[in-house]
């Protein structure tokens, strides 16, 4: 069982074409671009309050 971090989810067919499959997939790449979007905003966020 694999967890994808991005999407917070549990991928219980660990194949490798099932997992290229997922990260290939649109709402996986949504997830990861939200990701990276939040963690540059907090980043800011702590160089802008110190
Ligand atoms: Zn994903």
């Amino acid at each position: 069982m694999l967890i994808c971090f991005y999407c917070k989810i549990f991928i219980f067919n660990t194949s490798q074409k099932v997992y290229k499959q997922h990260t290939e997939g649109n709402r996986h790449r949504i997830n990861v671009c939200v990701y990276i979007k939040n963690f540059y905003l907090n980043w800011l966020l702590k160089r802008v309050n110190n």
